[in-house]
């Protein structure tokens, strides 16, 4: 009773996620090159064969990057709106692409991904849930502001990505030009630490155990801040920040259906700690 998710990179510099059961997996965005994605999850012992399907959120290049080279050597169906992949403008091979619906679940396998609208200045942007196994997990980043259907989703989720991008105080004292910094406060930019917190601490399900906070910026972030910022309000949930460098370890995401608790793990860490390398042996594949 569980999914398996990983970021393998999560920043504007590039963003792909890995959602899977034990025997069938979906990426959400393509931002990494095709054999920078190869080489991270081979790094996490997971196998592109059991990737099924490609979802693409929007058409920002960080989210798009390795979309043709992974289309092309591994001739996976891509779930993405017309709107997103005319702007796009990627060589695909259109028998491979696929449309989805506002609030219209698609089924890969045993796994079902329920696509919802958000804000965010992209031709038609979407965050996803993907739920599987009685867990729900929420790809929610390139966000302007929680709209009442970031509420509604992010609340019913045993874990999330959560974008988390910039300290407010960073961005409006730092270097950016005014209508940067403005195009990224606004309401189709970018979710602050701050609005992120707001969304933790007022909606997050009593079933929240692992909150990956995800595109952190480079230039109006860090890290060691959003920690800080997070970890007093943690309570029973798992804070672990995505890095714009390399892919997160593995979680398991498993409901337990006896005692209705969730419970999250990590893994993999280091290559080191042997009681973690067998269960990820054990667990994944
Ligand atoms: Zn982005
Ligand atoms: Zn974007």
């Amino acid at each position: 009773m569980s999914l398996f998710i990983a970021s393998l990179n999560s920043g504007s510099n590039a963003n792909c996620y890995y959602i899977g059961n034990r025997t069938e997996a979906i990426l959400v965005d393509a931002g990494l090159s095709c054999r920078e994605t190869e080489r991270r999850m081979k790094q996490l012992n997971l196998s592109m064969k059991m990737v099924r399907a490609l979802f693409i959120s929007h058409e920002h290049s960080d989210h798009i990057t390795g979309l043709p080279g992974l289309v092309k050597k591994y001739q996976l169906p891509v779930f993405i709106t017309p709107d997103t992949l005319v702007n796009c403008n990627l060589p695909l091979d259109r028998e491979l692409t696929r449309s989805f619906k506002h609030a219209k679940p698609v089924h890969i396998g045993s796994i079902s991904v329920t696509p919802f609208k958000k804000s965010h200045d992209a031709a038609d942007p979407y965050s996803f849930m993907v739920s599987g196994n009685s867990v729900n997990i929420g790809i929610i980043t390139d966000i302007g502001y929680a709209c009442k259907r970031v509420l509604k989703y992010f609340s019913q989720c045993h874990a999330a990505f959560l974008e988390s991008n910039y300290c407010e105080d960073m961005l409006m004292n730092g270097n950016y030009p005014y209508p940067l910094k403005k195009r990224i406060s606004g309401d189709e930019g970018h979710l602050s630490n701050n609005q992120a917190l707001d969304l933790f601490i007022n909606y997050r399900s009593a079933n929240l155990q692992l909150l990956i906070l995800s595109h952190l910026s480079k230039n109006n972030n860090k890290p060691e801040l959003v920690k800080k910022l997070f970890n007093p309000h943690a309570g029973s949930t798992q804070i672990v920040i995505a890095s714009r460098y390399e892919a997160s370890p593995v979680f398991e995401v498993s409901f337990a259906a006896n005692n209705k608790q969730i419970q999250a793990q990590n893994l993999r860490k280091g290559k080191n700690n042997n009681r973690e390398k067998n269960q990820t042996q054990l667990s994944l594949f």
